[in-house]
């Protein structure tokens, strides 16, 4: 058996589809700097997982691989604690998802309920065999480096109760190997995008973290607010309002005075933007200037990302021996 981990390990990540949002930073981020004062964390970014539906946009890849790197440098991933790497540069998680295809049906991949959503969300029409294998990836990804816990929302849960099977399977087929990975579940903060959606790349309405102070102006100047308010004397719905939503989660301070006011028609829109604007501003300060420090230091994110990678390699390997040696695929007598 691996050597015993002191903390508890943790895996989660992103898919490189382009720069992270307020809402990531609100609904995962900000709990994932949390978490790496008590936990093990390694922070995957799925690239295998981006091209199960984008197989003719990998040329942005690079680009997203770099920029999603400096969002989690940027918001405090912090790389003496936690381990980041690229899925694609760990070649067991391959090796491992193909042993595990052997061990689950086709018909427990149909049966997913996640699967069947993101082919109609998606829209995909002709779905892969590797889109349909995701969850099986996806356990790869979790039981190479042996994760205890994985931080997932709720439409992920069903992936990852494919990983307790698989994992369950395995350690009673070929000998216990594997923790039963736990999903830990907490409260997920959501914020509305700018136009009242769920904020999201793909739907135009998110403001990024790498947003400049002028970008975001314009983004918080175009946010739906109460729609029957017409006039800045109007007695306003705070709680209808998109705006009203980011004050919850970024100026506390002002939230109850913003609310009455606005119910009582003592402030306009404009000006509740405006102060809106500036916490926002002043919230990204920090995270704009670790992004810079990053941005110009080039060698250390290539350092960051390569030991990443290595120190996942060296887990990745060790699970694999283990797996091999259960399965008598080591040959050891013969080789
Ligand atoms: S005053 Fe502020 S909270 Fe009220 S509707 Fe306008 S933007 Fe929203």
């Amino acid at each position: 058996m691996p050597k015993a981990k002191i903390k508890k390990r943790i895996l989660t990540g992103d898919r490189p589809t382009g720069p992270l949002h307020l809402g990531h930073y609100v609904g995962s981020l900000e709990n994932r700097v949390k978490l790496q004062d008590k936990y093990e964390c390694f922070f995957i970014i799925s690239d295998y997982a981006y091209i199960t539906d984008r197989l003719v946009e990998t040329k942005k890849l690079n680009n997203n691989v770099k920029s999603l790197v400096l969002d989690y440098l940027s918001v405090g991933i912090d790389p003496k604690k936690s381990t980041i790497y690229v899925q694609s540069k760990i070649p067991q998680v391959a090796e491992l998802a193909l042993l595990f295809s052997m061990m689950v049906t086709l018909s427990r991949l149909k049966r997913n309920p996640t699967i069947k959503e993101e082919i109609k969300d998606r829209g995909i029409s002709k779905v892969s065999y590797g889109f349909m294998g995701w969850p099986i990836i996806q356990a790869a990804d979790i039981l190479c480096v042996r994760a205890d816990l994985v931080p997932v929302g709720e439409d992920q849960v069903p992936h990852i109760e494919q990983t307790r099977e698989i994992a369950r399977d395995f350690n009673r087929m070929f000998g216990r190997i594997f923790p039963i990975p736990e999903v830990l579940t907490g409260k997920v903060a959501r914020l509305p995008g700018l136009d009242g959606r769920k904020m999201s790349k793909s739907l135009g309405n998110a403001i990024n973290l790498s947003d400049s102070p002028k970008q975001i102006k314009e983004k918080i100047n175009r946010a739906i607010t109460d729609p029957k308010r017409i006039h800045s004397f109007d007695k306003g719905h705070p709680e209808i309002c998109n705006i009203f939503q980011y004050y919850k989660a970024f100026n506390r301070e002002e939230l109850s005075e913003i609310k009455e006011k606005c119910q009582k028609g003592k402030i306009g829109c404009v000006a509740c933007k405006e102060k809106m604007t500036k916490a926002i501003n002043e919230f990204l300060e920090p995270i704009r200037e670790r992004r810079n420090f990053y941005e110009k230091k080039k060698d250390i994110v290539k350092e960051i990302l390569n030991s990443g990678n290595k120190k996942t390699e060296k887990e990745t390997a060790k699970t694999l021996t283990l797996v091999k040696e259960k399965m008598h695929l080591d040959y050891k007598s013969l080789l």
